[in-house]
């Protein structure tokens, strides 16, 4: 049984790392107070009977042996760094659930055929150095030396000399790569969004990780006077780009069904005075998804529309992709299993995409994968208001044991 009182020590512990006089915790990747909250953890791992371990990228590894050493292993993993004045749940609740656990099999001497080892990924967050998901990169092995020499933080320190400061040698990352077998893997996080709290349940069951194509549309038209230009001699950027932010929304909004979302965030407008018809707009696109064809159906719909606007309105229009990721599909058995089990445990639970990323995505691509949310407080993240229940913390770690202890069998 999960031990809510020991679980929430470890919380209140790694809570007081990196706490920030004005509020909200600060664990930028490498940093001091990163390099603290991982001392901590691993502490917390040894008293869980975890044999440590650590990578080339500086992840950490904490084992559990099996009666069969050469068994697949089932592993649990998340990271404890965060954003600037973030919380302290985001990737923290999965890696003290999953020591949590291993706590439990320890606690009741189960003996377990497969090796149970709990991860901590390094530098999760893109906060200082501009790309995401970098221990779990280094960990399926798709980080190169030369990314570790280009990646910069704001003081032009480079992610190789970071890690070379805490002793970790960058030119090795490839060895990093995992070359063990893995039966499977588990990632318990926040939702960072309010499905379930609006719906009431305690645990989201992940069916898919959503992958974002970014377009930045440009749109040229004429700068005119406000007053002495008529309605139909104009060739208003903006208004033509009032057109394109609906459009996102409303293709979006065809491909609901399929959890296709569009959004408009970032809008430039030139000159931007009050007297001056816009000339210049530049828009920044979001589509994402989880169903790559519904996805890829919004972004070609919105390249149809464009030219048709841009015909239309006599304005020139700029479609660039700046990326486009594939989405990640997590195996059926995986969302049934998980879900099955959940159901046993008679939790109030759904099937749900995710719309974030996490380490879980590049585990997918090396392992079968399950994730599973539990919710947070008005559906807040990477910030200081971040706050999850401990009822539901216990509740995802709980599922989480009986998904373990069930594999490790
Ligand atoms: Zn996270």
């Amino acid at each position: 049984m999960v031990n809510s009182n020991r679980l929430e020590e470890s919380f209140r512990r790694l809570g007081a790392v990196g706490v920030q006089p004005d509020g909200g915790i600060t664990r930028l990747a490498f940093s001091d107070s990163d390099w603290e909250a991982r001392a901590l953890v691993i502490e917390l791992m040894k008293q869980a009977g975890l044999a440590i371990r650590t990578d080339a990228f500086g992840n950490v590894i904490g084992r559990r042996e099996g009666t069969d050493p050469a068994a697949p292993v089932v592993m649990l993993g998340s990271h404890i760094d965060s954003v600037p004045a973030g919380g302290n749940f985001d990737g923290v609740v999965g890696v003290l659930a999953g020591i949590e656990v291993a706590a439990c099999l320890q606690d009741a001497k189960t003996k377990m055929r497969h090796p149970v080892e709990v991860v901590v990924f390094m530098a999760e967050e893109s906060s200082r150095f501009g790309m995401a998901t970098l221990g779990s990169k280094a960990f399926c092995g798709k980080l190169a030396p030369v990314q570790l020499e280009q990646l910069k933080d704001k003081q032009g320190i480079t992610l190789a000399d970071a890690m070379r400061q805490r002793g970790l040698a960058p030119e090795q990352v490839a060895t990093a790569k995992y070359a063990g077998k893995i039966k499977a893997f588990f990632e318990l996080h926040i939702e960072q969004g309010k499905v379930l709290e609006s719906t009431g349940d305690q645990i989201g069951i992940v069916t898919g990780i959503a992958a974002p194509t970014r377009v930045k549309v440009a749109i040229t038209g004429q700068a005119d006077h406000s007053g002495a230009t008529p309605m139909d001699m104009r060739q208003d950027a903006l208004t033509a780009a009032a057109e394109v932010i609906l459009l996102v929304e409303k293709l979006a909004g065809q491909e609901a069904h399929n959890g296709t979302v569009g959004t408009t965030g970032m809008v430039k407008a030139e000159p931007g005075v009050m007297n001056v018809i816009p000339g210049y707009v530049e828009l920044g696109i979001d589509i994402r998804g989880i169903v790559g064809p519904s996805k890829q159906q919004v972004v070609t719909g919105l390249a149809t529309a464009l030219e048709e606007i841009r015909q239309r309105r006599g304005v020139e229009i700029e479609r660039t992709v700046i990326s486009d990721e594939k989405p990640v599909e997590i195996s059926r058995e995986i969302v049934e299993y998980l879900h099955d089990i959940a159901k046993q445990g008679q939790y109030a639970c759904r099937l749900m995409p995710s719309g974030a990323g996490h380490d879980a995505m590049h585990l997918a691509e090396i392992a079968p994968t399950g994730m599973l949310f539990i919710p947070c407080k008005g559906g807040i993240s990477h910030n200081a208001a971040e706050w999850a229940n401990m009822e539901d913390i216990v509740a995802g770690t709980q599922l989480l044991f009986t998904a373990v202890s069930r594999l490790a069998e």
